[in-house]
């Protein structure tokens, strides 16, 4: 079992210009065996989490419970939860081996022979027996990693914490350790929680994110969830890459569009009712993914024309970047294949099904 709970989690510094709110009030509700990713952009509160998590930090407020247990001022010795760290954190001095061993040897009363067992089943399960003999110093950051994986898979925890394991090796090495990591965890079943700031990482590991922005939970749910029913602009803006398109328009209701200066989008009535659901006034931001922008040949009832400035190749796609008159820049994510040149002049159309819109003031999402 590792079932874990934040309950209001709060955890203020005293700054030198004053209260620095790190977590602010995070309410949250881990499942047994579930790979949550904390994500959020440099500074959102995700290491102060996860540390208070670990007991590595004493919250200011709020409760922390492992499987209903309340573990909040337990000290991180006695927590069942094996922290694996960005920079590894091994001893220099000690083979691979007793790197792996030494919280076993430490912290238990465990017969050295369970202690051999455990550290050669795991060294075999992370393919790394070869190495077992070596010290830190003669291994490459993917090895050291694996190693450092290895000494808390051993201790067979209740909960792995995991503050950006892999952003330490290269971008290739990093693709293969996701999916190891993924693998790993699925078929340990060890409730694990991740922290990164690398939105990909979160898209592909976690079986749910939990984003935070400012120390607070803007959502928490699936990755597709997220990814199709933002539960605001910040979390429309920060899941997806390239970043989703963003326009300032006003509401028309009696002519059912949304204006904009450069163009007039038409509204149907059940948009248009979401709108007014919402209470919201008529200043709107009006969302679309790149990928989800049409480019189409010819003018149509809801294109616009613009004038593409950048054509940048990816070989399976190409972006292609276009100003609004207001500044706002725009990406477009076309098919490879796609021949647009720059400078050319084109139509574009947003799929009704497609756009998002929030609130203009509080950037709360409408649809
Ligand atoms: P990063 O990705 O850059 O590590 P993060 O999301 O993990 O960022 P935290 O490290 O949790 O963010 O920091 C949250 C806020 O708390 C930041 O404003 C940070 O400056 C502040 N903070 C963190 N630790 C301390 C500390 N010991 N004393 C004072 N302020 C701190």
């Amino acid at each position: 079992m590792g079932t874990l709970s934040l309950g209001d989690l709060t955890k203020v510094f005293q700054g030198d210009n004053g209260d620095i709110v790190a977590v602010n009030g995070l309410d949250i509700d881990v499942e047994d065996g579930e790979f949550i990713v904390f994500v959020g952009p440099s500074g959102c509160g995700k290491s102060t989490t996860l540390r208070c998590i670990a007991g590595l930090e004493l919250p200011t407020s709020g409760t922390i419970r492992l499987n209903g247990n309340d573990i909040t001022t337990k000290s991180a010795t006695d927590r069942d939860m094996a922290m694996v760290f960005q920079n590894y954190a091994l001893y220099p001095h000690m083979t691979a081996r007793e790197n792996m061993s030494f919280g076993l040897r430490m912290g238990t009363d465990l017969p050295k022979d369970e202690i051999h067992d455990r550290v050669q089943r795991t060294a075999e399960m992370m393919g790394i027996e070869d190495l077992l003999e070596k010290k830190p110093g003669e291994l490459s950051g993917g090895q050291q990693q694996r190693v450092a994986l290895g000494r808390s898979i051993v201790r067979e925890p209740e909960v792995f914490l995991m503050d950006e394991p892999l952003s330490n090796l290269d971008a290739k090495l990093r693709t293969t350790m996701r999916t190891e990591l993924q693998e790993l965890q699925r078929r340990l079943g060890v409730t694990t929680i991740y922290v990164t700031h690398d939105q990909t990482e979160a898209m592909t590991m976690g079986d749910r994110v939990v984003i935070l922005n400012d120390g607070e939970l803007q959502q928490i749910g699936t990755p597709l969830e997220c990814y199709h029913e933002p539960a605001n602009k910040f979390v429309a803006g920060f899941i997806g890459s390239p970043s989703m398109n963003f326009t300032n328009v006003q509401v028309r209701s009696e002519r059912s569009v949304l204006e904009h200066e450069q163009f007039e989008y038409p509204l149907s009535d059940d948009t248009l009712s979401l709108i007014r659901e919402a209470g919201a006034n008529d200043a709107l931001t009006l969302g679309i993914r790149p990928e989800d922008v049409r480019v189409v040949p010819e003018e149509t009832e809801s294109s616009f024309p613009v004038t593409v400035q950048v054509v940048e190749p990816l070989g399976e796609a190409s972006y292609v970047y276009f100003e609004l008159d207001d500044g706002v820049t725009y990406t477009v994510s076309v098919d490879g294949d796609t021949v647009i040149n720059e400078g050319a002049n084109v139509h574009i159309e947003f799929p009704e099904d497609k756009i998002h819109l929030f609130d203009g003031a509080s950037g709360e999402a409408i649809k």
